[in-house]
Order: C-alpha cells, then structure tokens, then sequence
C-alpha cells in the first residue's frame, strides 16, 4: 500500500505513512449549522467520503471525525430572526444536513462532535494556553492566542505575519496586544447564549473548538486533517497553532484541501440563484450527476458549477446507469465472473490512479470506459463471462467512489418528467371516456418532444430519448 496524497503544508506529494499501522485517524471541519447546505459545502463531504472509502478499500481501518459548529454569531442571528433559542435552529438544520448527505448515499462518519458539547474541555484547553503563556485576558474578559509566541505560525497557509497585517487580512481591535492576534474566548455580548468560565461568561472562539475535539477524540497528533481550501487561512493556521502551543506535539501530519466550487456569476443567478442548494440540486439532476461532478475534477482544483455542466453529468450518469440496468433486467440472480488477467489489469489501474493522490478524474474514465464496453458487450451478444466481468467491475468501482451503487435505478425526478406524468394522467381520462382521438393526439405531441408513450398491461409508461452521442 502507498498511497500518494498532496499536503498543504508542504505543497508535495507525500506516502501516506499514518501514526498506528493500518489505521488512519482523519478529522474533517464540518458546517456550521444555521442554513441548508448547498453545492459548495457537498464538496468536501463527497470528496473526503470517497476518500475514505477508498482507504478502506485499501485496507485501512478509518475513524473518522466531522464536527457540528452548533454556535455562532450565524446561529444567533438566525435565532433571533426566528425568535427561538439558538439550540432551536441549530438542531434544525443539523436534521436537515443528514437529510441531505443521506440523500447523497454519505455515510455518517465515527464521532458527530458539537462544540456546545465540549465547552468545559474548550475552557480548560484555554486555561492551559494562558498558564503556558501562549494566551492572555483583555480587560473584558476576552482571550487571545498570542501569535507570535508560536514561532511555526504561517507555515501552513505560507503567509507571513507582516503580510497578514498590512494586507487588513485581520481583525484590528483594541483589546488585542496584536492585530495578529485571535480570540479564543469571546466575552457575552448582551442577549446572548453564555458559559461560565473563568474570565467571564461567554463562549468559545471558532478554531479552538476544531483543536479540542479532534484532539479529545483522535488524540494529540492524528494522520489527516481534510476541509476546504477557505479554511487554510485562518482556521486551520490557528488550529495549528494553538494545538501545537497546548501539547508541545506536531497536529495533523497531513493537511488535504479541497478546491470551491465556481459559479458562472449572472448566468447562474437568473434561472436559479447564487447558491444552489443540495437539495435542489439532487431534486434537477440527481444524485449520481452531482456526485459525478464533484468527482469529476482532481479534488484540489476549483470547479465551474453551471446548469450545462451538471446536465452533462446527468446524461453521463444517467447512461452508466442505463447500461448496468439493462444488464440487471437481463440476468436478475447473482453473477459473479471468473477473476481473469483483465480484471486484474483494470483494478490495478483504478488502485493506480487512486493512490497518486486520488485522482478521481482518472478513475471515473476508467468507469466509463467499462460501461462502454458492457453496454457494446451486449449490442454484439458477448458471451456471459464477459458481460459479468464489464459488469462487476463498474459496479466495484462506481462504489468505492460512492456513485451508480447497487440498487440505482434512474428514478430522478424532474420538473419537467413530473409535467409529462401529469399530461399523461389527463391523456388516461380521455382513454377511460373512449376518446381515443384526444387521447392519440397527446401521444403524437409528446413523440414530437421526443417522448415516447408505451401502452403496457401494466399500465403507460414513457421513455424519453436523450440526446446522447457516443
Ligand atoms: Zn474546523
């Protein structure tokens, strides 16, 4: 086993050589819960999900840690706005996410951490800051991480403290001793949800709630620390901080990144709006299509979201899916083909790209090819062997990236395929009345829109033809 992966600290490629053998301990930054998510926050969660399930694939055994960010000045807001308690829109919204990322066939990870569970381990993290002289009080009752006490701080995100500073990349404020500086305990601010501590009521910094519960539950020093490139600077470069400051130990040993999500600006926002959500998303171009897209670029490079990209994906997807339905239709009891050279050839290969620092684009190809290959297999009538093999191969490895799993039937439901099935009830009244002649003339007018209405003892059905060219 050795697998590649890029880490950001370093900027290279680096073997992935985990703390225990066999076991990699992973911590991923989580949403903040106070809105659904949208396309931008699925990103991470499909692509470090593959990931994982690749490593298990490989043979590791992965612990997996995602946490809730369950206050903050959004959630408050939100509350406010709604005239209910924090807790009320945060546990809201922490349904809605496993709504959706259950939608996307995610699996939860080991440990769901929230940060209003850990307050008494965030103050006493502090406390421990302050008596090792890495932090200190402000006359409100505030506490600071004092930044250049850690000599390593920039070395994550390559930013130097000077740049950060005359590039207004911080926060000025007169209860810092430095611009620098960042809080790690705020002081109440009137109507707000508080804790006690010992400097004053208040609640807890955002970074310093990664540090704590990836620390308390993956331990001091664990293997990967994955989320979005927006959190190089400054989350992650703080949680580097003042992890390293509190147990004098190295934090993550790799950092992964992924890259946002571009959205072509005026184009997208007319027809749909700026931030597309998950659920809309899944709702117009269904699941497989969404996951296929974020998988369809290297994980660290950025990806243009536009309607035409993700219809792109739907056919793609949706043609994969065909094929392996069609295969399922012909031979409905389990196949399992004989492990030949050419099997072992393709696995390879997949494991291949996967392991130089998963590079999903190629894999997908190589899913793609095999579809092809089963679905011609099938035109020119193959023998078995070779239709199984086709087969089973796109169906392993459609699932390690968690896409075109067992069971996916094309069963998305568009606006526009709910519109047909409601033309076609009113076409079935006119049938039932005998009025054929109405009844033939819907049918011809949908054949005109490229939809083919099929009389069956079970009942109509309908095909669409999409516009597909090998
Ligand atoms: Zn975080």
């Amino acid at each position: 086993m050795s697998i590649y992966i890029t880490n950001t600290e370093t900027g290279k490629k680096e073997k992935l050589e985990t703390l225990e053998p066999g076991i990699v301990k992973m911590y991923v930054c989580g949403p903040t819960v106070y809105n659904y998510i949208h396309v931008g926050n699925a990103r991470p969660a499909v692509v470090f999900d593959a990931f994982r399930r690749f490593l298990e694939y490989r043979g590791y055994k992965v612990i997996m840690v995602q946490n809730f960010t369950d206050i903050d000045d959004k959630i408050i807001n939100e509350a406010n706005e709604w005239g209910v308690d924090f807790k009320d829109v945060a546990e809201t919204f922490i349904a809605e996410y496993w709504r959706d990322v259950q939608s996307l066939g995610i699996r939860a990870a080991n440990f769901h951490p929230r940060t209003t569970d850990y307050v008494d381990d965030i103050v006493e993290a502090i406390e421990k800051l302050i008596s090792k002289g890495y932090a200190y009080v402000a006359n409100n009752g505030d506490v600071y991480f004092s930044v250049r006490k850690y000599k390593e701080y920039g070395k994550l995100s390559g930013k130097k403290i000077e740049e950060l500073i005359s590039g207004a990349r911080v926060e000025v404020n007169s209860l810092k001793n430095d611009p620098i500086d960042f809080a790690l305990w705020k002081a109440v601010k009137p109507g707000e949800p508080n804790w006690e501590s010992p400097w004053s009521c208040g609640r807890p910094g955002w970074h310093i709630e990664c540090s704590v519960m990836s620390q308390k539950l993956l331990g001091d020093t664990f293997d990967i620390h994955a989320g979005g490139e927006d959190l190089i600077f400054p989350h992650h470069e703080d949680e580097k901080a003042q992890s390293e400051a509190l147990t004098g130990k190295p934090f993550a040993r790799y950092w992964m990144h992924n890259g946002m999500i571009i959205t072509r600006g005026d184009k997208m926002s007319k027809s749909i709006g700026n931030v597309f959500l998950v659920r809309e998303a899944i709702k117009r171009y269904g699941k497989d299509a969404l996951k296929l897209f974020l998988l369809s670029k290297h994980y660290r490079t950025p990806i243009e979201f536009s309607d035409e990209i993700l219809l792109e994906n739907k056919r793609a997807a949706l043609k994969v899916i065909k094929t392996l339905n069609r295969f399922e239709e012909k031979y409905s009891y389990p196949l399992v083909p004989k492990r030949d050279e050419y099997m072992k050839e393709i696995e390879a290969k997949f494991i291949e790209v996967l392991e130089d620092d998963f590079n999903t684009p190629k894999a997908i190809a190589l899913i793609f090819e095999l579809s092809k290959e089963l679905n011609k297999s099938m035109d020119e009538g193959k023998d078995d062997e070779a239709l199984k093999r086709y087969h089973l191969i796109t169906r392993v490895f459609g699932s390690i990236l968690g896409i075109f799993e067992s069971g996916t039937k094309i069963e998305v439901q568009s606006a526009e395929e709910k519109v047909i099935d409601e033309i076609l009830k009113v076409r079935q009244e006119f049938r039932k009345e005998k009025n054929y002649l109405a009844a033939d003339k819907i049918r011809d007018a949908l054949a005109n829109a490229g939809i083919k209405v099929l009389d069956t003892p079970e009942g109509t059905k309908w095909e669409k033809f999409l516009e597909v060219n090998e």
